[in-house]
């Protein structure tokens, strides 16, 4: 039997930004190793808030966020720390179009070396961990090609590379999918749900989606208007707590689950 481990904890956690909005509300949550957490809810609910406060980008007004193997985050030497723990994988995923799929994926070994080593070559043991990190997203035939020669999905594959060379705790993704059509999208979360399983990461990924979120998340963590509204599995997001989300049962304007990635999520979680 495994033993999990808090990655990651929010304490009472508030932001209120400099212009007076207050994009979250006192919050206290936990995320465990080894779960894939979805953040759901519509725009300006809080969700990349949230996630801004879990990689330190964001420092709550008020409350704490603590974190393993650091305690709780208060210096910017602490803050930084944990960023080149976090892997982070955006919406536009941030990649340099004319470098090779290899050059971009070594980007994220950068937090790991010495400031005096940063204009020379690579080490050879940073090369075996972005060509690691290319074979597990599927890209290792690629791995030569410039980035801007990919597909949108498979830009943001290498986009999730570039944050496993971090070799990271934890990996946050905000709306990873939103550019995505939905057979691309449900490979990708599959990929991701499956990274979150095989290595024991900590995987927190904010969508708006209700049926991605209710086919791949253990936990989803529902948000309104900076207030966590629904935390629990998804066999339990009725449609109650849909209208409270989204002001309709059915979640909006979703559409209807992507033919067979129901099956195929539920083959992931059982392996
Ligand atoms: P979501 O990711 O769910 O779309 P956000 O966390 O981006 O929501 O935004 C939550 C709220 O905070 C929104 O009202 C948004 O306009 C506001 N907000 C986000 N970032 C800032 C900022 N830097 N300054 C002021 N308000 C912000």
């Amino acid at each position: 039997m495994s033993t999990t481990h808090t990655a990651l904890e929010l304490q009472g956690a508030e932001v209120i930004f400099p212009n007076g909005t207050r994009a979250l509300h006192p919050t206290s949550l936990s995320f465990e190793d080894g779960a894939f957490t979805v953040f759901l809810g519509p725009s300006g609910a809080g969700k990349s808030t949230l996630l801004r406060c879990l990689n330190g980008l964001v420092t709550p007004s008020n409350g704490t966020l603590i974190a393993q193997g650091l305690g709780p985050v208060t210096t910017a030497a602490q803050r930084r720390t944990l960023r080149s723990t976090t892997g982070m994988v955006f919406q536009q995923h941030h990649l340099i179009g004319r470098l090779t799929v290899l050059d971009n994926v070594l980007m994220g070994r950068l937090g790991h070396r010495p400031g005096w080593a940063s204009l020379g070559p690579w080490r050879r043991a940073d090369k075996e961990l972005a060509l690691a990190a290319i074979e597990r997203v599927g890209l290792i035939d690629r791995a030569l090609h410039r980035a801007d020669q990919l597909s949108g999905g498979q830009q943001q594959r290498v986009g999730v590379a570039r944050a496993l060379v971090q070799q990271p705790r934890v990996l946050l993704a905000d709306e990873p999918v939103a550019s995505l059509d939905p057979t691309t999208a449900e490979r990708l979360l599959a990929l991701m749900h499956d990274i979150c399983r095989r290595e024991r990461l900590c995987v927190i990924v904010s969508l708006h989606q209700v049926e991605f979120a209710k086919a791949f998340a253990d936990r989803i963590v529902g948000l309104r208007q900076g207030a966590v509204v629904f935390d629990g599995a998804p066999g339990a997001l009725g449609s109650d707590t849909l209208t409270t989300l989204y002001g309709t049962p059915s979640g909006g304007a979703v559409a209807a689950p992507v033919a067979g990635f129901e099956p195929m999520a539920a083959e992931l979680k059982a392996a």
